[in-house]
């Protein structure tokens, strides 16, 4: 499943970084504490799809939720990232879904176990086309919308975040090498909710500056 992100540059899906509870009012309405420093889990590569693919609900999972996110794409290798240097990482900004099988997420967080199983069945990061970030007017002000069968249940924008991106570029990089071609998922507004077989689901970001489509299996 190779797909150029960016046309014109050499990106194909590598690392898939997430952030969980990025906007206090998503952390709220999950009853989770508002966290004091970024909290980071992975998707397997198995999980990326497209626009205009089918999100598949497995059968392990009773209570599947939409997560809308602002997924930025990095540009080149780099370690020790500085927040100042940060934009330079960045290739383009995309919008993606990090679907999330609640009810497994959930025991697990009961028995403190890790959350790979509940982020990352097949089909549960679907992912945009990039806009390269040099059209992109301020990345501090993006807007985030998801709506489910033409009815609006995500909206926020990036100047809601905790960790700024270019905070986020800097912290996983003080971790992590970062690689051309690594997707970062940065966390999600509230709103999230159960998704249903039939379900068409949109995500956006600045009004239709890009747009990411999936229907549910
Ligand atoms: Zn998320």
């Amino acid at each position: 499943m190779k797909k150029k992100l960016i046309q014109g540059l050499d990106h194909h899906v590598k690392t898939i970084y997430c952030i969980g509870r990025n906007y206090a009012e998503h952390a709220k309405e999950l009853n989770n504490p508002v966290p004091t420093s970024p909290i980071v889990f992975l998707k397997p590569q198995s999980a990326i799809c497209y626009n205009g693919d089918t999100i598949i609900i497995p059968q392990q999972s009773n209570d599947v939720h939409h997560e809308a996110e602002i997924v930025v794409c990095i540009s080149k290798s780099g370690k020790n990232i500085s927040e100042l240097d940060a934009p330079s990482y960045i290739a383009g900004i995309g919008v993606g879904i990090d679907f999330t099988a609640r009810d497994i997420q959930q025991k697990a967080k009961e028995e403190g176990h890790p959350w790979a199983i509940a982020k990352g069945f097949d089909t549960f990061a679907p992912i945009s086309n990039f806009i390269p970030i040099k059209d992109i007017p301020n990345a501090q002000d993006i807007s985030l919308q998801l709506l489910v069968n033409e009815e609006i249940r995500q909206s926020g924008n990036s100047s809601q975040m905790i960790y700024s991106i270019n905070t986020l570029i800097s912290y996983l990089s003080n971790i992590f090498t970062l690689h051309q071609g690594d997707l970062i998922f940065t966390g999600t507004p509230s709103g999230v909710s159960s998704i249903k077989s039939g379900d068409s689901i949109t995500a956006s970001l600045n009004t239709n500056m890009v747009t990411l489509s999936v229907s549910v299996k």
